[in-house]
């Protein structure tokens, strides 16, 4: 029987496809990178139906790219050698919410607009931590690239807040690993040897993730914007340590445009919570007094009256700082994230401009301050689609910046291929025989995402 045929009885008619129209869909992301072929592709239901298509794959030695929203903009979802593109959208439900212990298990097609939804209506007094993708990225994809959302700057970063997975491994087996692989509930990842780390990070190269727990947190009742600016870039590494030194905020990121020329500064944007409004004029206040203390004193201005829309816009859910980004039309907008230490942010900062202008862009940047401890800092491109000079020149301009990334002793964040390369090339060549050694024991075939985190 064909392959087609056999997937066919695995997950039934309409839940396959080999036909050109549907899958020119799946051979291309919305980012700058140039589509690849794809076979087929194949939306599983259930764990079972994963074990089988992942078991054929292995029997046969087809390349299997599990995809969540496809958002990454890095195209790490379009298969490198063809094969099976693993759909994960259709296994959606919420199995669990366990609001005392504060976590929800969730299956992979879960998008970040459905779990934040579901708890507005049935928990409104938690939420889960939601980057600022576009709301069908799925939370397990964000999970796995080690993403950020709008109060990884007060909890830490996505990755860090899951407490468990259910696993197909390459060749089959179903395993659970955290507090679930033990008994019922699903509420931490430890005390135990840390393999969720087998998983996360890998971009879908060791595994398929059909189930995750993930860490819920308080949503207090009142928030509100604090935007001071600056024009000094070597003030920021201080600005960030000062207002990070306490522990009151709940978003924290800083942004600038170069046009228009009012949005020309940098800014600190600070968003801080409240369960009572006498804690938010507490934190509100305390704020203006660390940022009136910054480098000896006078250095940050306080926006009094920020504009009702940018107030909207960074109270927003996840807040729309990037999008304010396309500026050149033809929709193409693209970011590599760097994540940087902080005090390697001012050269960043200067490099990135003249980045942008070499290519003929206009600067925008957003970067979200993680915890304090570093910096998810976007170097980001508007382009046009239609224009292949223009996509060759961001290309161009993602590459550049994640040299700079590697070359300021940062790291490259959902690296495409290319800058994977650049990452292993740096890399301690033991780590990376590690790296093989790990991905030979749990994908001997090499069928999960070929391509990704191999050495050339
Ligand atoms: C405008 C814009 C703003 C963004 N802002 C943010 C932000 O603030 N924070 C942030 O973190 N990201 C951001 N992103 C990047 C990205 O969209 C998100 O990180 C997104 O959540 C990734 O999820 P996804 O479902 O699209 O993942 P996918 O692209 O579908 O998958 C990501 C990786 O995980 C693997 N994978 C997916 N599902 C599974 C599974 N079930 N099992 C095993 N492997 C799997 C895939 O093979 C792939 O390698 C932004 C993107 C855009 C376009």
């Amino acid at each position: 029987m064909d392959i087609s045929s056999q997937l066919r009885e695995i997950v039934g008619e309409a839940r396959v496809s080999d036909r050109p129209e549907e899958l020119f869909i799946y051979s291309r992301d919305s980012g700058a990178q140039p589509p690849r072929r794809v076979d087929y592709v194949v939306m599983p239901k259930t764990v079972e139906e994963v074990q089988q298509v992942v078991l054929l794959a292995n029997r046969e030695k087809i390349p299997v790219t599990p995809l969540g929203g496809g958002f990454t903009l890095s195209a790490l979802v379009v298969p490198n050698r063809g094969g099976i593109v693993l759909d994960m959208k259709q296994m959606d439900r919420i199995i669990e919410v366990s609001e005392i212990n504060r976590y929800a298990l969730i299956e992979p097609g879960i998008s970040q607009a459905q779990l934040q939804s579901y708890l507005k209506k049935h928990h409104p007094r938690l939420q889960h931590s939601t980057p600022e993708a576009p709301p069908t990225v799925t939370v397990v994809g964000n999970a796995l690239i080690q993403g950020h959302g709008h109060i990884s700057p007060r909890y830490g970063i996505n990755s860090d807040m899951v407490n468990g997975m259910e696993v197909v491994l390459p060749t089959g087996e179903i395993c659970t690993l955290g507090s679930g692989s033990i008994g019922p509930s699903w509420f931490t990842r430890g005390p135990l040897p840390e393999l969720p780390g087998l998983f996360i990070g890998w971009f879908g190269t060791t595994g398929v993730v059909t189930k995750l727990s993930i860490k819920l947190f308080p949503k207090p009742a009142f928030r509100e914007v604090l935007a001071f600016y600056t024009d000094d870039a070597d003030l920021i590494p201080q600005g960030i340590f000062e207002a990070t030194q306490v522990d009151l905020l709940e978003d924290f990121f800083l942004i600038s445009q170069e046009k228009p020329e009012w949005m020309n500064h940098i800014f600190f944007i600070i968003i801080v919570s409240g369960h009572f409004e006498e804690e938010l004029e507490f934190k509100k206040k305390a704020f203006k007094r660390l940022f009136d203390g910054v480098g000896g004193g006078g250095k940050f201005t306080f926006v009094e009256n920020l504009h009702p829309a940018l107030n909207k816009r960074f109270l927003d859910v996840p807040p729309l700082a990037a999008l304010a980004a396309d500026f050149r039309k033809g929709g193409g907008f693209e970011y590599t994230g760097a994540i940087l230490p902080i005090d390697k942010v001012p050269a960043a900062w200067k490099r990135g401009i003249e980045i942008a202008h070499k290519y003929g862009m206009i600067c925008s940047y957003v970067h979200q301050v993680l915890l304090g401890h570093s910096v998810m800092f976007g170097f980001n491109y508007s382009f046009n689609r239609a224009d292949e000079k223009d996509v060759e020149a961001t290309r161009q301009a993602l590459e550049e910046s994640n040299r700079t990334t590697l070359d300021l002793g940062g790291m490259i964040w959902k690296g495409e291929l290319g800058a994977q390369q650049m990452m292993l090339k740096h890399m301690d060549p033991n780590t990376v025989e590690l790296m093989q050694k790990v991905k030979q024991l749990l994908d001997p075939n090499r069928i999960m995402n070929p391509g990704n985190w191999e050495p050339a």
